[in-house]
């Protein structure tokens, strides 16, 4: 990506005010790891405010911290954006900003296809703005290789693994059928 267009993405990071990105990245990366553990810094299981606003505005548990230390971050360090975020931009400070989790409605489903940039099986965007950000940007270049499962690997999956109670109705992305 050119740096100009990272620059801005990352602008928009700080904007949400959610620690610093390097923090971010540790802290989601320990989230998939250990999800809904004392290590999971958003643990569902401390109820619903704490998952989506809370966490960011307490003390971390202990093994958050302890687990985040041995969480590979190489690649993030080698990145001179991200370590200009660490170093001379604070928005750890904004405690006081919460945030709507725009997209961020259907956790399990990112938690079995982490890699769908949607991060949802729906693309509604009524209620997943976060998806037609993303569209927008990858109608202009910016955002690229946006990765989705079939139609037929979402059904598969929730055929054998799921609890039943889900729409198999519009699974497939609003786009895809102009792709
Ligand atoms: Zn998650
Ligand atoms: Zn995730």
């Amino acid at each position: 990506m050119a740096t100009q267009n990272y620059i801005i993405l990352f602008i928009y990071y700080v904007a949400a005010g959610q620690n610093n990105l390097y923090e971010w990245v540790r802290d989601h990366r320990v989230h998939h790891k250990y999800t809904d553990t004392d290590a999971d810094p958003h643990n569902s299981n401390r109820g619903f405010f704490f998952s989506h606003v809370g966490w960011l505005m307490m003390k971390k548990h202990p093994d958050v911290i302890q687990k985040g230390r041995q969480i590979d971050m190489s690649d993030i360090l080698a990145d001179p954006i991200t370590a200009f975020g660490c170093k001379y931009i604070n928005p750890t400070e904004n405690k006081f900003v919460a945030f709507v989790a725009l997209g961020e409605g259907w956790h399990n489903y990112h938690h079995v296809f982490p890699w769908d940039y949607k991060a949802a099986k729906l693309g509604n965007y009524t209620l997943n703005l976060t998806t037609m950000f993303i569209d927008a940007f990858s109608k202009i270049g910016w955002a690229y290789d946006l990765k989705q499962p079939s139609e037929e690997l979402v059904r598969t999956f929730v055929m054998k693994k799921g609890d039943r109670s889900h729409s198999l109705q519009s699974v497939s992305h609003p786009n895809s059928k102009m792709d």
